[in-house]
Parts: structure tokens; sequence; C-alpha cells
């Protein structure tokens, strides 16, 4: 039996109603929150106010950061950690999608440290984060069980992690905050959930724990299919998804995520294309790609489908093509991702420049 080093520290609560029912597990974090979300979507999903009257009940002040864009930028942590400071906030409560809450973990760092720059955020490990509280309201990410921040760095033009783990305290889960996603994000998001349970179930750091969420995880997936297919997104579909994804968020803070993570990256950052889309339309490609044909089996028989080419068939009609992308860019984009060791570490068998591009020009048909 391999070595096993199994941590996920995160307490999750997942009921209706979640943060009314728990509103006194934030007394115990200090007197002084703040709030960091996006611009408009907790406003109308009801999570916002819910955590405001949560707060006003247990006597808590708080601030509100509600500006937080899609691929967060560290331009944007920068101003919600000089909000925390000028607060002297104790706690960070991150609301929405993995941008908001992503962004939060970051800045928990920042104003923890008070003299930490930007530049500490990758390059000192130890340093820790203020107490984060995570409130999901999209189901891809995982980001509420997991470690990592990715952001944008406009100076080396790409995504990526903090290298600090932050685990956030807590995981509040309500699948109601959820019902207002519109179709093309839910089923973006839930692309994403389903390369986390891909990518880290043929990591080279998975192990029997990661393996067994990973397989359920696949499942709750599987389960989802045709009613993804349908884009029917009842409340019960909308659940098993939403543990589809806290799960799969495990899976990965344990495997990390590997190469369709790593090229996605180039593909959101120059056009733009929604974290979740960008994975997915590598997905079949890496799963040719994979030397571990038993695994890839058995990930198509936990979703319930047939082969590679019904994946292939289902990721493109959920997804679209994507057409704004030339030869000459998938050439430095794998260019970009074989320097990207972190990624490349965590594929369980060596991976040339040339298997990058073909996996590019094979997803998109260049
Ligand atoms: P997101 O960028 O947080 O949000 C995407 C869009 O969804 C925004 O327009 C947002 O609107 C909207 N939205 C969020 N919740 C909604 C709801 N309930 N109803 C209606 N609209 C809603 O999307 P995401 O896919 O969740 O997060 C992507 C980011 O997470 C990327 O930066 C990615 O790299 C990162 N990520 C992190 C991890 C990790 O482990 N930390 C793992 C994978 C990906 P508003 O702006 O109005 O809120
Ligand atoms: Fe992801």
């Amino acid at each position: 039996m391999n070595f096993i080093n199994y941590y996920m520290p995160t307490k999750i609560i997942s009921d209706k109603e979640v943060i009314l029912k728990n509103s006194n597990l934030f007394s115990s974090y200090g007197k002084k929150a703040l709030i960091v979300t996006g611009k408009t979507s907790s406003i109308i999903n009801g999570s916002l106010k819910d955590v405001t009257n949560a707060l006003e009940k247990e006597g808590i002040v708080y601030a509100v950061f509600n500006n937080v864009e899609e691929n967060p930028s560290l331009e944007t942590v920068e101003k919600i950690a000089e909000l925390g400071r000028t607060q002297n906030s104790n706690f960070i409560i991150g609301i929405g999608g993995g941008s908001p809450i992503d962004s939060a973990k970051a800045a928990g760092v920042l104003i923890n440290n008070p003299n930490a720059t930007r530049f500490n955020l990758f390059d000192n490990p130890a340093l820790k984060s203020i107490p984060v509280i995570a409130v999901p309201t999209t189901a891809g990410t995982g980001t509420e069980t997991t470690p990592y921040a990715i952001l944008t760095d406009n100076e080396l033009k790409t995504k990526h992690c903090i290298c600090q783990k932050v685990f956030p305290e807590y995981a509040l889960l309500d699948v109601k905050y959820l019902m207002s996603l519109p179709e093309k994000i839910t089923i973006n998001t839930s692309i994403d959930a389903l390369s986390h349970l891909i990518e880290g179930y043929l990591s080279s750091k998975s192990n029997i724990i990661s393996d067994a969420l990973a397989e359920k995880g696949l499942k709750l997936f599987g389960e989802c299919l045709n009613m993804i297919k349908e884009k029917d997104f009842t409340y019960v579909v909308r659940e098993k998804l939403m543990f589809a994804s806290t799960i799969a968020g495990m899976v990965i803070a344990q495997s990390g995520t590997s190469l369709p993570h790593g090229m996605g990256y180039s593909l959101t950052y120059f056009h733009n294309i929604p974290h979740g889309k960008a994975n997915g339309v590598l997905l079949k490609s890496y799963l040719q790609f994979s030397e571990n044909k038993h695994r890839v089996r058995k990930i198509l028989y936990l979703l319930t489908i047939e082969n590679l080419d019904e994946l292939g068939d289902f990721l493109k009609n959920m997804l679209g093509k994507i057409d704004n992308v030339s030869y000459k860019d998938i050439c430095s984009y794998a260019e970009i991702m074989a320097l990207n060791k972190d990624k490349l570490k965590n594929h369980p068998t060596p991976v040339g420049k040339e298997n990058i591009l073909k996996m590019y020009k094979d997803s998109l048909n260049l």
C-alpha cells in the first residue's frame, strides 16, 4: 500500500437555510467580518442577505467588498486586503463562485500579515490567513474544500495558485443559492467539477481515500448525466451536482489538478473562455492520452458513458465549440504548459511538448 497523507480540515454543513440555522458559528471568529462577493448574483440568490442577517443577529459588524470579477486579479485581492486591513477584520466570508471565494482566501493572507505584498502570495508559504468561511453559490470549483486560490497575474499573463494553503474553516452549503444559476454557468461549472474528479482520479498523487471520493463524485455526476443533457436542472439534480463539486474539491485537495487545468488557463487568459469550458474541451484528448486505460474505463463506467467518443459528443454538445484559437496560439500555449512543472508532476507519466500540442490540436480541431 502506498503512503497516504490525507488532510481536509474544513467542516462541511449542508442544510436548508444553513446560514440562519448556524449563525452562532460566526461569533466564535470575532466581532468584525469582511464579506467578499461578486457583483450581483449573491444579491439575487439571497446568500448575501442571509449572511448579513446572521451577522446582525450575532452582533458582528461587517464590511462588504462586492466587486470581484471572474478569474480575479491580484489587483482585486489587494483592494480587498486594503479594506480588511482598514477594518481590522477578524475573519472573512467568501460568498459566490470560485472567484470571490479564492479572492477571500488570498486577501485573508494579506490581512493577517499587514506587511505582506502580493509577491509574498507566491514566495512565502508560511504565511497564514485569517479564518475563511465559504458559502459557494456555484457547483464547480470545489474551492470550499480545497486549500487553493487561483488568481490572474497580469504581469505573467496567466492564472496561478497562491503558495499558502488556505482551507476554509467552514463550507456552508445550501442548494437554494444554486437555483438561480443560468444554464450556461451551471453546465460550465459542473464540467469543472467533472474535470477535478477525472484529473484527481488519474493523478500521480491520488490515494485510496481520494479515489473513493472521486468514484463517488463520478457516480453522482453520472446520475445527473441525462438531466444535464436535457438541461433539466431540478433541485435534486443541483443538489447532486453540489455534492459532486464539494467532493471533487476534497479530491483535488489531495491530488491537485493536472494537464486539462494547466492547459485550460491559457484558453481562459488569452481567449476569455470560462474556466469549466476551458478544461472540458480538453478532457477527451486528455483521456485518450492517459496510459491508465483501466482507470479511464472505470471513469466512463461510473459516468454511464460507453466510450470516449460518446464523452466527446456530450462535452461538445454541452460546451459548444471554441473557434477563435489559431495553430500559432496553441504552439505558444504548449510552450507555456511544458514549463508548468507543478501541473506536469501531477500526471503520472512523462509529458512532452509534442503531447501537449497534440491534445490542444485534437481538442480544438486545428
Ligand atoms: P465565478 O467566476 O465565481 O462566477 C462566474 C459567474 O457566475 C459570475 O458572473 C457570477 O456572478 C455568477 N454566479 C455565481 N453564482 C451564481 C448564482 N448562484 N446564480 C447566478 N449567477 C451566479 O465562477 P466559478 O466557475 O465558480 O469560479 C471560477 C474560478 O474559480 C476561476 O478563477 C478558477 O480558476 C477558480 N477555481 C478555483 C479552484 C480552487 O480550488 N480554489 C478550483 C477550480 C477553479 P457575480 O459576479 O454577480 O457573482
Ligand atoms: Fe477547476
